[in-house]
């Protein structure tokens, strides 16, 4: 087994990082060290079930291992940098990865249920000019390690009572690929961190979303393998020319060949697709805009998350709600489910990417 290959990108330092091995991968490892193979799931156990990172907390590891494991490895890789806890609880955390590179997660606290947003890129190279992630650049994809630490380090967070004012909910049982980033460019490290969160840390797959901004491949692949996931797909337009405007990537996979696959995916998986659309002043909120949209996705089981748009640095400003629940209003009347997001912890940026931006913003200050 290669750790940099299957493990960590190759630009982090060559110790082992624990997170991000299955058991199997942690059993042959702790066997290539001398330990005895049940060690491995004794570790596995306590990053993934215990959310555990700290090597000198797995107790009952003798006093050596625990030792060399601090010494000789990175159990995990990365560590909460800041966290930002808005009114309703919504909790952003800035982690920073060992090679100093940040991301940003969040847990959000509905109703009945935790969610985490997760980032799979640091950065994004999709350009959506309403995103502050699109605005700062593409910097590199993240290990399935990567992406599982941003769980560990929230669920670890929220089991230490962070939320307790908040919701009775202690675990997080939801999670969206909503953050920094685009998933399905960053195909095989975010189905191996899917994996893991299924089977280590126990995570159902119905609670597993992938969010995309339309990328085709990567939505066909999705179609051929053996578990179904559940995918939600950022819209916010059917026209081609505002489409190409709001999500650039839409020259490449233009609008008909994305709902064409889309229908596909929902008919050969039967899941229900989401389709994320977020309201952007004068620019996808008329009737006409409803009409449009209500006709392109006819005949697509599907349900519809309107997001009132929450400004960044950028020409695009949010509708009045009226305007929103009016257009909900139309879309319901056709016949589709449609919910309005509500816009978490909007006080203190939501919008993804928004965190790292203003992080990375308050460091250029610092070093001015
Ligand atoms: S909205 Fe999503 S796909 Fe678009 S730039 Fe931002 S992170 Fe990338």
């Amino acid at each position: 087994m290669s750790l940099s290959q299957n493990n960590t990108p190759d630009v982090l330092p060559a110790l082992p990082v624990l997170v991000g091995m299955t058991t199997a991968e942690l059993t042959a490892w702790v066997e290539s060290v001398g330990e005895k193979p049940f060690r491995g799931k004794q570790i596995a156990q306590w990053m993934y079930q215990k959310h555990v990172t700290d090597a000198a907390d797995m107790s009952d590891l003798s006093k050596a291992f625990r030792l060399m494991l601090t010494e000789k490895t990175h159990v995990s890789p990365g560590k909460i940098k800041e966290t930002v806890k808005s009114a309703d609880g919504t909790t952003k955390f800035l982690i920073e990865l060992l090679d100093g590179e940040i991301v940003e997660c969040v847990t959000i606290v509905q109703k009945n249920h935790l969610t985490a947003c997760v980032s799979s890129q640091v950065g994004c190279n999709v350009g959506c000019p309403f995103c502050a992630t699109g605005l700062s650049g593409f910097r590199r994809n993240l290990s399935a390690g990567e992406i599982v630490i941003q769980y560990l380090l929230m669920q670890h967070a929220v089991s230490q009572g962070l939320l307790s004012d908040f919701t009775p909910h202690t675990r997080i049982s939801n999670l969206v690929f909503m953050g920094m980033g685009e998933p399905l460019l960053n195909y095989e490290p975010v189905l191996k961190s899917i994996a893991l969160l299924n089977k280590e840390v126990e995570l159902g797959l119905r609670h597993i979303t992938i969010s995309t901004s339309g990328i085709i491949p990567g939505i066909q692949r999705l179609m051929d393998e053996k578990a179904d996931y559940n995918l939600a797909i950022s819209l916010h337009s059917v026209n081609t020319e505002v489409r190409n405007r709001l999500v650039p990537i839409n020259r490449k996979y233009g609008v008909t060949d994305l709902l064409q696959a889309a229908k596909l995916y929902a008919n050969r998986t039967k899941r229900r697709i989401t389709f994320e659309y977020t309201m952007l002043k004068g620019t996808n909120t008329s009737d006409a805009d409803a009409n449009a949209l209500i006709k392109a996705l006819r005949g697509i089981h599907c349900h519809i998350n309107l997001i009132a748009y929450n400004p960044v640095n950028s020409p695009f400003q949010a509708p009045p709600r009226k305007e929103i629940t009016h257009f909900q209003y139309l879309l319901t009347e056709a016949g589709f489910p449609v919910t309005i997001r509500n816009n978490h912890g909007s006080a203190d940026m939501s919008a993804c990417g928004q965190l790292r931006v203003h992080q990375r913003e308050k460091e250029l200050k610092t070093l001015a």
